[in-house]
């Protein structure tokens, strides 16, 4: 067992103990997490891992939790939060060199204000670069992955640099997993600054109309088969409102659990069982989650997973 003595020895950033990890989730659900980490800086953050790591203390990094279900348990071991310590961004001849932690609304941004094109619509995405990259992050025809150079991570307790063909890339997977993304680089086309400006507007604009955003949520909880929507097979299943304790089938997007209010992550989880069996008993089709299990039991990740 690792002590809060023995992660001061080793870590000079911000600690808290047991920190409800529903304050770091977009869908506001999730127990305390044992510690709760921001590391200072990059040196800090790679310090305190490998300690982990030689002392198989379990670690959870955090992007914004915006693809995340936490149980009402919370997290063994600490949480680490990247966003205050990586979080510059910066053009490196033509190439954009991001931090892990920059929110994708500042990335997509501050590539617009350069007249870089090929990213603008993923503005609406509510997550950080990092866990974008680890979740190749895509919307509306273009993926994170697009125009990426290289991704630097720690990796088998050093810092590598991997190359994006060797980044085995697709649909919402990567091989970073088991890493830590600490930057990436891009070199993306030239565009036109006020065009890109309106085609984000249009495509935020699209998210508002077709997504519940006033509600917490995780986003698409479901992938998509191969072929089809998780949406429409869900809302053919007739699932759409469905309710357990506070949590919700959203009525406007069928792939969106809402928190209602004070929804515990066993409501969530009882919805995502009830629709992959409606559904499959529809169709013969399993969904997939997309969304990361985070604090329950192997059991229950192998049921809905
Ligand atoms: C309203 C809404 C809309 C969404 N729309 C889309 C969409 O259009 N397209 C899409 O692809 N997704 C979408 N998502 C899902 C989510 O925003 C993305 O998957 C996003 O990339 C997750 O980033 P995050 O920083 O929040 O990661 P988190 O949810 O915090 O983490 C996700 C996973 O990545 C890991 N991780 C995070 N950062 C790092 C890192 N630096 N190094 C290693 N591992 C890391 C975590 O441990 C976890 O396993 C949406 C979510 C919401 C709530």
């Amino acid at each position: 067992m690792v002590s809060l003595a023995d992660i001061k020895k080793f870590f000079r950033g911000h600690i808290a103990i047991n920190e409800p990890m529903a304050k770091y989730t977009s869908m506001r659900v999730g127990g305390p997490s044992d510690y709760y980490l921001e590391p200072t800086d990059k040196r800090d953050l790679v310090e305190i891992v490998t300690y982990f790591q030689k002392n198989n203390f379990p670690y959870l990094i955090l992007g914004r939790g915006s693809n995340l279900l936490v149980s009402d348990d919370g997290v063994r071991g600490a949480a680490i939060n990247l966003e205050a310590s990586l979080s510059a961004i910066r053009m490196e001849g033509d190439l954009v060199i991001a931090e892990a932690g920059v929110h994708m609304a500042t990335f997509v941004d501050f590539c617009i204000q350069q007249g870089l094109s090929g990213v603008e619509m993923l503005a609406g995405i509510p997550g950080s670069l990092g866990g974008a990259v680890v979740m190749n992050a895509g919307a509306y025809g273009g993926t994170i992955s697009d125009h990426l150079v290289e991704v630097e991570v720690y990796r088998d307790r050093q810092v590598q640099v991997v190359k994006k063909e060797d980044a085995q890339f697709a649909y919402r997977q990567s091989s970073f997993t088991h890493d830590i993304v600490l930057t990436a680089s891009f070199r993306l086309p030239q565009g036109n600054k006020e065009e890109l400006m309106l085609r984000r507007r249009e495509f935020i604009l699209k998210r508002n109309i077709t997504q519940p955003l006033t509600l917490p949520n995780s986003g698409s909880m479901f992938r998509n088969p191969a072929g089809n929507h998780a949406a429409r097979l869900i809302e053919q299943a007739g699932l759409k409102g469905k309710r357990v304790g506070n949590a919700q089938i959203s009525e406007k997007h069928a792939n969106f659990i809402v928190n209602l209010g004070g929804a515990k992550a066993s409501d969530v989880l009882t919805l995502v069982d009830l629709t992959r069996r409606t559904v499959y008993q529809n169709t013969g089709i399993l969904l997939e989650l997309e969304v990361k299990l985070i604090g329950f039991p192997n059991e229950v990740k192998r049921e809905v997973a």
